[in-house]
């Protein structure tokens, strides 16, 4: 059976956050702190561990981190109250609303709030808008994470059938223009494909790179994929099993060039892109760009 490259974001990660370390370690010899605020409303378990990993990769780094956890009960001049105040707070370089809000609250009105000076999570209108633009400022780290687990591998990208299954404001979207920026990094030719696409196997065997964001189990099978293509799973669906992605692993990893493992794949990459857009705040707040 053909073996595929693994793509290997825990290990990927792992290189970035010592690269960042050296970084963080520099800008604290000229003084500046960089440093996190991390909002976050309520105990949602999945979220609940995001925050915990982020905080602990902040601390592998250097990166200060300060977490303001509200009651589920939260209302919504209570999580602006600590937005603004963040926002204001020169010591912070950074800060994230950490999703899914209870459904009580605005979460689009909430992050329209942020300043897209320190929107590292880069889901403001403004940041959304600059990425569009081909200006970007802070891309969210989801993407970001999927193109840099793909130079690191120096998969190539400009020029190349990009598929991109779902079209969500975390993922699908923010990555298709990232994609379509100009540079080695992006010119690619990109395809989105979403839940009213009809025929959704005729679009990934076009795929030469498949990037699958749908939250949705085994949606892309063997049948669905060409010989040689480089997947990337950025699916997490929780099951019986533990995590698992959107792709199929068994029956398309004989086929694939190249394919990332559910876990262990982009959320790595994801924390890690994190705490770079932080490391990019400090410095730019910090007027050091
Ligand atoms: P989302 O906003 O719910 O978007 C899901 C997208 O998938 C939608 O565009 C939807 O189409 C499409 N879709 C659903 N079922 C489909 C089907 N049967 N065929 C084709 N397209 C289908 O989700 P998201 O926030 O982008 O997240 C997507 C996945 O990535 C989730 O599993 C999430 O947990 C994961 N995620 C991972 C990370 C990470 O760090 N690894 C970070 C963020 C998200 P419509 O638009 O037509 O509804």
């Amino acid at each position: 059976m053909n073996m595929p490259l693994i793509l290997d974001g825990r290990r990927v990660a792992k290189t970035i956050r010592s690269e960042l370390a050296e970084q963080v370690s520099n800008l604290k010899s000229s003084g500046i702190n960089p440093r996190l605020g991390i909002i976050l409303v309520g105990n949602h378990p999945p979220s609940l561990l995001y925050v915990t990993s982020k905080e602990k990769a902040c601390a592998e780094v250097g990166i200060d981190v300060k977490t303001f956890h509200l009651p589920e009960s939260a209302s919504k001049e209570q999580v602006a109250e600590i937005i603004h105040q963040l926002n204001e707070d020169r010591t912070f370089h950074a800060q994230i609303l950490q999703l899914p809000l209870p459904s009580h609250l605005p979460s689009e009105e909430l992050i329209g709030m942020i300043s897209p000076f320190k929107d590292v999570d880069g889901l403001t209108p403004v940041n959304l808008g600059r990425l569009v633009a081909g200006r970007p400022l802070y891309v969210p780290a989801t993407p970001l994470g999927i193109v840099e687990l793909l130079v690191r591998y120096s998969i190539p990208i400009s020029g190349r059938r990009i598929v991109i299954v779902g079209r969500g404001e975390l993922v699908g979207k923010p990555l298709a223009n990232l994609l379509l920026l100009h540079g080695t990094r992006g010119d690619a030719t990109v395809t989105i494909c979403h839940s009213k696409t009809t025929n959704l196997a005729h679009f990934t065997k076009e795929a030469e790179v498949l990037v699958v964001a749908a939250g949705r189990p085994s949606l892309i099978t063997g049948d669905m994929v060409s010989e040689g293509v480089v997947v990337v799973d950025a699916g997490i669906n929780r099951s019986e099993h533990g995590v698992v992605g959107d792709v199929d692993f068994n029956s398309v990893a004989p086929k694939a060039q190249a394919i990332t493992p559910v876990p262990g794949g982009v959320g790595p990459m994801t924390v890690a892109m994190l705490l770079k857009n932080t490391v990019l705040a400090a410095k730019k707040n910090a007027s050091l760009l």
